[in-house]
């Protein structure tokens, strides 16, 4: 094995891995931005209630896209979702 480009191989322009879903507030936990695997186009995913990278449940929007400019976005998906 050489040095080779072997990195770049899976890196598409135009497939996401991550969609952006918005759990809802949960009492004193305010509402954040989790990420969500997808193996397909998000467009199919919108509105879906699906199970974030962290473990919850969020509803994943097109409206935004994974990482999320927001602040207030999970932490724990924001370290393994990147
Ligand atoms: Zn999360």
């Amino acid at each position: 094995m050489g040095a080779g480009r072997a990195d770049n191989c899976w890196v598409t322009t135009q497939t996401l891995t991550f969609a952006a879903a918005r759990s809802r507030a949960h009492g004193p936990t305010a509402a954040l931005w989790h990420a969500v695997e997808v193996h397909r186009a998000p467009v199919d995913l919108d509105g879906a209630c699906e199970l974030t990278v962290c473990g919850t449940l969020a509803r994943v929007t097109t409206e935004q896209h994974w990482p999320v400019v927001a602040t207030d976005a999970c932490p724990a998906c924001t370290v393994q979702a990147r």
